[in-house]
């Protein structure tokens, strides 16, 4: 019998109609698929039905990474590390579908790392997500909502994202606390070429810094009043944070690098 552990975010998906409806979201067929945190392979079975070429599993916990061995023998190629630790972009030589019921404390983490470390070819096709109500509420938010701010920015940088259900605490055991939600995201053809993401980082922990504030002051801080890009940009430094569209957010940080390079 295995006892879940609270550090690693061991939550099980034990409802079929939402494991069916996770791994109906995209095309799995003859497709590479990559899975984080795989559990106790509810999912992973859930995948495998779904005649994928070749499953790539991640665990952290050494019990369930040997059970898994135990349980799928060689269908899947399970890895027994971090997935805050290794490097994605080198393990597959072709794209992947993500799938992964993260572990919540760690789930902007790991899509954050994703995110920053994404080159202009992309090494996944997909990301289908759970995460926490709560988060997955800020990473969607629109502008001029109180759940805007620096993540729903970076998240929706390079990648087009959408909600496909909210999911009750029912549907899982242990029984969380907060409900989740399931996200797809997939690649923009385009988007504002920032060549180091550290700059839209320092740009929107600047911005949201006093989220109520008015714009001018973290605009003079970063731009020491550059009317050029006030201009071009076309900013009343009267707005709020919260006022200001997720593009003209990576046009700030184009500029903030252009002014710095
Ligand atoms: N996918 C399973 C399911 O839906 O039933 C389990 C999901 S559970 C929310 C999160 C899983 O991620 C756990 O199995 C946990 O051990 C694993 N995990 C936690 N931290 C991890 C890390 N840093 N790297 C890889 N796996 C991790």
């Amino acid at each position: 019998m295995i006892k879940a552990k609270k550090s690693l975010g061991q939550n099980f998906l034990i409802d079929s109609n939402i494991l069916q409806k996770i791994t109906n979201t995209t095309e799995i067929k003859n497709k590479l698929v990559f899975e984080i945190g795989p559990g106790t392979g509810n999912l992973t079975n859930y995948i495998l039905k779904k005649n994928p070429k070749k499953i790539y599993v991640i665990e952290k916990d050494n019990e369930l990474s040997n059970n898994l061995e135990n349980k799928f023998n060689n269908q899947i190629t399970i890895i027994n590390d971090d997935v805050l630790k290794i490097d994605e972009t080198k393990l597959f030589n072709e794209k992947v579908i993500v799938f992964g019921n993260l572990p919540y404390n760690i789930s902007t983490e790991i899509l954050s790392k994703w995110i920053v470390n994404l080159k202009e070819d992309f090494w996944f096709e997909c990301l289908v997500l759970m995460f926490q109500k709560e988060v997955a509420d800020r990473i969607i938010a629109q502008v001029n909502t109180s759940n805007y701010g620096r993540l729903s920015i970076i998240c929706n940088w390079k990648l087009n994202i959408k909600k496909i259900c909210d999911i009750k605490p029912e549907s899982f055991s242990p029984k969380p606390k907060v409900d989740s939600s399931l996200l797809f995201f997939y690649p923009k053809k385009s988007f504002v070429k920032i060549n180091d993401p550290n700059n839209l980082e320092k740009i929107t922990r600047v911005f949201f810094n006093q989220r109520r504030k008015m714009l001018k002051k973290p605009f003079n801080q970063l731009f020491n009043g550059d009317q050029k890009v006030l201009n071009k940009l076309k900013i009343n430094l009267n707005l709020r944070p919260q006022n200001l569209n997720v593009e003209t957010y990576y046009k700030l940080a184009f500029e903030y690098e252009k002014l710095r390079s």
